[in-house]
């Protein structure tokens, strides 16, 4: 597929710029430690929640809680603040979803739950959970609300019809809610989503701080994250009161399922390399991780060119390009996608079992972030990171220390069953 006059080396030219602030924190060390990769036995039924969510959940295909939900939806579900780390893809955002819509009196007309997260796929995707799980609790009524779309609508729809849940971005949040087109007076559920992503960023932190004391007094606070460092636990337990703390231990965020390997080559031959593999290996969907916006768009391009069925997500897309490619993506229309790391975190793409890193991560949290996108929920999934600089073979050690693994040198052929759910 590769030779029909396509440069192969015309990615190496572009400059290393990165499109997102490198994530500076370390992994959380282990308070109330779990083996969050159990899947426990009890059903939710245990959980006594509304025959509505059972029905739901088990049409979700549900059978068994994770650890994570184990451990923190029976005492959300009664109103206890949560702060809780776990590596994303282990249903952390059924947590949430399951304890508001439990607990949410429709009756009132007015927004009573607020979900904030960093980036518009999520808010997408966790607006969709909800959707999911309230099924046959129809007179709930959830919207999100995020930067890049027009305000206008925005406005109107929370004038004409305001929802009991409301999750989004938080400059949007508080550019409506300053505005008093949001009217936050009703609050009781305040959920953050990778949390410490929201509250690391200076101006989203202030967002976030602005939003919440429009809040009442009175409400539960639950927090959640794949990681959260040492010093942004006493920001985050800030907004809380005496709140249940799950942490999963760092050694214990493995990536239980993943087969992970990387390569050595020089910059020039990643793309040939890259075309050999799509060409050989089995998937379902990948995802190409590149350090830089017009890395992406350049390597999509080239993929085209070589006839694979790929698609580009980066931060500087339209807002409904953004959108349209995230649902065709969710849906199975791409297979492939070439993405910065807007990717690399929260969102969760059940069919994704190849992850490469055409770029390799510039931190043990960004590789643990993108390379999850993969192997979620048990499933099999495969990680190849390219290695070409010394940087590169740094963080891959660091990766290879941190979480006790052994990630070697790709072999010439991989069987797909180490890979592929069966
Ligand atoms: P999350 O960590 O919330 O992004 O969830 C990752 C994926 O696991 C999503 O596709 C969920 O629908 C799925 N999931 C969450 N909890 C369960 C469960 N108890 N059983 C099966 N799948 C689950």
């Amino acid at each position: 597929m590769a030779d029909d006059g396509v440069d192969l080396n015309e990615l190496a030219a572009f400059p290393e710029e990165e499109e997102e602030t490198k994530p500076t924190q370390k992994l959380a060390v282990a308070k109330k430690a779990d083996t969050h990769t159990t899947i426990h036995t009890s059903g939710f039924r245990e959980f006594l929640l509304k025959p509505e969510l059972l029905r739901a959940i088990s049409e979700c295909g549900f059978e068994h809680p994770s650890e994570v939900q184990h451990a923190c939806i029976p005492q959300a579900v009664m109103g206890t603040d949560v702060i809780c780390q776990a590596k994303s893809g282990m249903g952390k955002t059924a947590v949430f979803t399951l304890a508001v819509l439990q607990r949410l009196d429709p009756s009132e007309k007015k927004v009573m739950a607020l979900i904030l997260c960093h980036t518009r796929e999520l808010a997408y995707q966790i607006k969709h959970e909800f959707d999911r799980f309230s099924k046959y609790l129809s007179a709930i009524k959830s919207e999100v609300f995020y930067g890049g779309a027009p305000i206008a609508q925005h406005r109107q729809r929370l004038a004409q019809d305001p929802p009991h849940i409301v999750i989004g971005t938080p400059g949007r949040i508080n550019q409506l809610a300053r505005e008093k087109n949001l009217n936050l007076g009703g609050v009781k559920y305040f959920i953050l989503d990778e949390c410490d992503k929201m509250l690391e960023t200076l101006d989203m932190r202030k967002d976030v701080q602005e939003i919440f004391k429009q809040t009442p007094h009175e409400k539960q606070v639950m927090m959640f994250s794949a990681t959260l460092a040492e010093d942004i636990k006493p920001v985050c337990k800030r907004f809380m009161h005496n709140p249940l703390e799950i942490y999963i231990a760092a050694e214990k965020i493995t990536l239980h399922g993943l087969v992970q390997y990387y390569v050595q080559l020089k910059e020039e031959q990643k793309n040939r390399k890259l075309v050999d593999l799509l060409d050989a290996l089995q998937f379902n969907q990948v995802i190409i991780f590149v350090k830089s916006v017009p890395r992406a768009d350049v390597l999509n391009k080239l993929l085209q060119e070589c006839k694979f069925p790929s698609a580009v997500h980066h931060g500087r897309l339209s807002q409904d390009d953004r959108i349209a490619t995230y649902k065709k993506f969710k849906e199975f229309g791409i297979r492939i996608l070439v993405s910065t790391n807007v990717f690399g975190r929260g969102v969760d793409f059940e069919r994704v079992n190849v992850v490469i890193n055409y770029d390799m991560a510039e931190d043990i949290d960004t590789y643990l972030h993108r390379v999850g996108r993969a192997g979620r929920f048990g499933t099999k999934g495969l990680a190849i990171s390219f290695i070409s600089t010394d940087e590169d073979s740094q963080v891959l050690n660091s990766v290879q220390q941190k979480f006790v693994v052994n990630i070697p040198q790709l072999p010439d052929e991989i069987d797909a069953a180490t890979y592929m759910n069966a």
